[in-house]
């Protein structure tokens, strides 16, 4: 049985610069209290590690990050990777709280179009994922931005402007972006769009599509990371037989390995090296 690793897979740029924000804010200050408004990245290996430097994750699907800010009155606030709104930075700010913003440079860039075609009096069809961080950062721009998670939103939408503008999430799949997109352009022929996938998601993506007789591959990463469920989506969609999302080499069950002769390994932009290579040795450990 061969087992080989999918590259590119893995970390990508933003979330190794905010895993390096997180612990050189702790590194700056020791005494301090330090928390991470939500999940720093969408791992909770990653949210463990912190925490063991002391740094709290304020993770809570009852509650909105607003409500959640409103349980910290002192110390330092680390804002996400996935983006933050204007609403929460402005309130830590009035809370008297210093914060450490980890946004990465490519949701920034998506925002800061999304804001420049606001100002030229465009309407926006962002196409995300419901209560997802980084589409509730851009919705809460502007109430002239329409959140869009499928074919059946876009359907719905009434839109009173001529000027409409398409974009989307960074980690979106880009055969959904595809088919989304040919619908908007039937729907408002005037449509402009500009696709905002960043390169970590869709050279991921990429990859997997051009894997040779894959007859298994395995997706490590948390089932919070939307990059990671759009890696399986893919997988699915290019006719891999078996796609299976596991966080760990714990996950993985022997059953899925019979009849296979060739495996490969993927990982969303959030997983640690770590978790992939352990993945990788059991698999050459249980199958020599
Ligand atoms: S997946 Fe893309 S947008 Fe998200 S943190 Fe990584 S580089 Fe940034």
């Amino acid at each position: 049985m061969e087992i080989r690793k999918v590259i590119p897979s893995g970390y990508c740029k933003g979330v190794v610069n905010a895993i390096r924000l997180a612990k050189q804010t702790r590194i700056d200050n020791p005494e301090d209290k330090i928390y991470v408004l939500g999940m720093l990245v969408h791992n909770s290996y990653v949210s463990e590690e912190l925490s063991a430097l002391g740094i709290i994750t304020l993770d809570d699907s009852r509650k909105s990050k607003e409500e959640l800010l409103d349980e910290i009155n002192e110390g330092i606030i680390i804002f996400t990777a996935h983006g933050i709104s204007e609403k929460i930075k402005n309130k830590a700010i009035a809370k008297g709280l210093r914060y450490v913003d980890a946004s990465c440079v490519d949701v920034l860039k998506t925002q800061s179009i999304i804001k420049e075609k606001l100002q030229d009096g465009y309407d926006v069809i962002y196409f995300g994922k419901r209560k997802h961080p980084e589409a509730e950062a851009v919705i809460s721009i502007s109430d002239k931005i329409h959140l869009v998670t499928d074919q059946n939103d876009l359907e719905d939408l009434v839109i009173d402007n001529d000027k409409i503008f398409l974009t989307n999430q960074t980690t979106m799949s880009y055969l959904e972006l595809k088919d989304l997109i040919a619908s908007a352009q039937q729907k408002y022929p005037d449509i402009i769009i500009q696709k905002e996938i960043c390169n970590a998601t869709s050279s991921r993506q990429e990859a997997i599509y051009k894997l040779q007789d894959c007859d298994l591959l395995f997706v490590v990463g948390d089932i919070k990371s939307n990059n990671t469920n759009k890696l399986v989506e893919v997988g699915k969609q290019s006719g891999i037989k078996k796609v299976l999302l596991i966080q760990n080499y714990k996950d993985i069950n022997e059953d899925d390995l019979k009849d296979v002769n060739r495996i490969y390994v993927t990982a969303g932009a959030s997983t640690p090296p770590l978790l992939i290579n352990e993945v990788i040795d059991h698999l050459k450990r249980i199958t020599v």
